[in-house]
């Protein structure tokens, strides 16, 4: 499952730097599939709907550094464990039990991202 950031984080901003997807974003800052990534064009997001890679959304959230559920691969492919949860001071990066995911469905958005 992806990764999630609790109110408990005291944005330091250690864990952004670490994303291999660049999935983490600082509060208030809009995001893109494209940032990070070799995407281009339309993509499909987990919950069905399609998207422009370029497109910039709205943060998740304002206060806090936040992940992008859709780009956390919980770095399966890249490092053996979240990088996020091990830098962060506080541990504050823990399983998003909103999104169940697979090691196989995690490689395989992994693949998608970067192609
Ligand atoms: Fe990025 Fe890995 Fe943290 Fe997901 S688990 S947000 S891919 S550093
Ligand atoms: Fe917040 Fe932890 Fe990231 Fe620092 S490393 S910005 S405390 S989530």
């Amino acid at each position: 499952m992806a990764i999630k950031i609790t109110d408990e984080c005291i944005n330091c901003g250690a864990c952004e730097p670490e994303c291999p997807n660049n999935a983490i974003y600082e509060g208030g800052v809009e995001w893109a599939l494209a940032d990070g990534t070799s995407l281009k064009g339309a993509f499909t997001l987990m919950d069905g709907s399609v998207v422009n890679s370029d497109d910039r959304f709205a943060p998740i959230s304002v206060d806090t550094y936040y992940i992008v559920p859709n780009k956390c691969t919980e770095c399966q492919g890249f490092h053996e464990e979240p990088q996020c949860a091990a830098v962060c001071p506080v541990d504050c990066c823990v399983p998003d039990e909103m999104y169940e995911e697979t090691v196989e469905q995690l490689m395989e958005k992994k693949e998608k991202l970067h192609l």
